[in-house]
């Protein structure tokens, strides 16, 4: 498609609605306008209040990125430990943690913060988020700079640390009762400990009156590995804001996600030169995700069935056959690219096997293709994480998908091409479940440890029944999606 494009020479919309800001340079991020040419013009359109709140936000980022007056001058209340109580700029910084997919959906919820609330979001590169991401921001960055004062404590900020929201919370050393009024001194930086093991008094990050006070805080450093955007969408305070910004409730990811992660030059070159070898020119592709949490490796039987259930049953794949196909069809047969990502190879063997040693039932010829196969996770590792983010891309690229309980890996795929996938349930005692998949109520991806209190009865709640737009996931029964 890509080459047709430029021959029909279609008008394209590189800037994807308005969604992307004009001005960059182009060769520094040749993924950034040419995404376009790769994936369909998504049916869901960006509102004009998301428009210029992007652009506000990109003012408001050039104004006190790194660099800048604004960011010396909150810098100095950091490291003199006072917070003066007004500041012009204020940050929420992002430290890297976790797997590529979580890493992609919190970032996704912590930008969508920082929007909420004026903040400023600057991100730890860690080992390689430089490597695998284009600058979002034009004319400034939103990598944190190297010798920010708190850098070398990131490693020691867990649940324990007694610098955390909650844990001040906890020991009475902030007072979230009287948000407005000073009653103790507020810190200059508070540590937010929203990962999945996160405490009760953690969690009242989700309660308007936290937010109060958090709003008088000049430095917030927040480690998460969860998509917390549903649980946003029940604070009170954020609720005019976020329907004007998303009139379509579930298109946060996809809108927030095309916005700000751009593959960088050497991802992009895997991306396009893998889609244009193997996928480009067939008729339909298909994207299987599969993501097996056992101790073992795989490949298992019941994952194989349950994925071949789930393609054959809701007709995404054609079935084989011992019969000799009756019409000779050869020439145009329609064809259909499967792209199977997965750390094992066993899937995507036996699935090209059975459609090479066997004809289809309707004769379409099904090409069955894997990029890599790189055994067992491994964070940390450049090519490793440069591949999987191609996957997760090449994954959105599809024009169907088929995805993976409990894997922000598929959710980040989904989010991007702003398709509602099939996803599998999760299978007990090593059975294939039946049925094996069903579609997916929304694009966006599932938060899988949110909070269930309510604030102001201060008292458990299932916050899975509060509002018709925020539900239990179809893959885990306790998590939380918009739909
Ligand atoms: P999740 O654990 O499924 O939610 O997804 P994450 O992306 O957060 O963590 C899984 C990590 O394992 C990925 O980031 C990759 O490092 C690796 N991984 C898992 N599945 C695949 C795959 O299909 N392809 C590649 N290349 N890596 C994978």
């Amino acid at each position: 498609r890509p080459l047709e494009d430029k021959q029909a020479d279609l008008p394209v919309d590189k800037l994807l609605d308005g969604l992307l800001a004009v001005g960059f340079d182009e060769n520094s991020c040749l993924s950034r306008y040419q995404s376009v040419l790769f994936r369909k013009a998504s049916p869901h359109k960006p509102s004009k209040y998301l428009l210029e709140k992007l652009r506000k936000y990109e003012m408001l980022h050039k104004k006190c990125g790194p660099n800048t007056e604004s960011y010396s001058k909150t810098l100095e209340q950091l490291k003199n430990g006072q917070n003066s109580g007004s500041t012009d700029c204020n940050y929420i910084v992002w430290i890297a943690f976790s797997g590529l997919g979580n890493r992609i959906v919190t970032l996704a919820s912590v930008f969508l913060y920082a929007l909420l609330t004026e903040k400023v979001l600057l991100i730890d590169r860690g080992t390689d988020m430089a490597h695998l991401f284009c600058e979002p921001f034009p004319e400034s960055s939103w990598l944190l700079p190297m010798d920010f004062p708190l850098i070398d404590q990131f490693k020691s900020f867990d649940i324990k640390s007694p610098k955390s929201f909650g844990n001040m919370l906890k020991n009475d050393i902030l007072d979230d009762s009287m948000s407005n009024v000073s009653v103790k001194p507020l810190p200059v930086f508070s540590y937010l400990h929203l990962a999945h093991d996160y405490g009760d008094y953690d969690k009242l990050f989700f309660c308007e009156q936290d937010q109060l006070l958090l709003q008088r805080i000049p430095w917030l450093i927040l480690r998460s590995d969860n998509y917390f955007v549903p649980s946003l969408f029940l604070i009170p305070m954020f609720e005019q804001e976020l329907a004007k910004l998303f009139p379509q409730k579930d298109t946060v990811f996809h809108h927030l996600g095309r916005y700000l992660f751009h593959p960088s030059n050497p991802v992009w070159g895997l991306i396009t030169r893998y889609y244009q070898a193997y996928l480009a020119k067939a008729d339909e592709r298909i994207g299987v995700q599969i993501r097996v949490f056992e101790v073992e490796s795989g490949p298992f039987q019941h994952v194989l069935d349950q994925i071949l259930g789930c393609s054959l049953h809701e007709k995404l794949l054609p079935g084989v056959t011992s019969q000799v196909p009756e019409m000779n069809i050869i020439g145009n047969a329609k064809t259909k690219a499967v792209l199977l990502t997965s750390l094992s190879p066993g899937y995507y063997e036996k699935i090209r096997d059975m459609y090479w040693e066997q004809p289809t039932v309707n004769g379409e010829i099904i090409s069955v293709f894997q990029p890599s196969y790189e055994g067992y996770q491994q964070t940390g590792k450049q090519m490793h994480n440069m591949k999987a983010w191609a996957e997760m891309y090449l994954l959105s690229l599809t024009d169907t998908l088929i995805t993976s309980p409990w894997s922000t890996f598929g959710y980040v795929a989904q989010g991007l091409a702003g398709l509602k996938p099939w996803i599998m349930f999760k299978p007990e005692n090593r059975t294939t479940p039946d049925p094996p998949c069903r579609r997916s109520m929304s694009m966006e991806p599932c938060f899988h440890a949110p909070p269930f209190y309510d604030c102001k009865a201060k008292k458990g709640i299932d916050t899975g029944e509060l509002v018709p737009h925020v539900r239990h996931c179809e893959d885990m029964s306790w998590g939380l999606k918009v739909v």
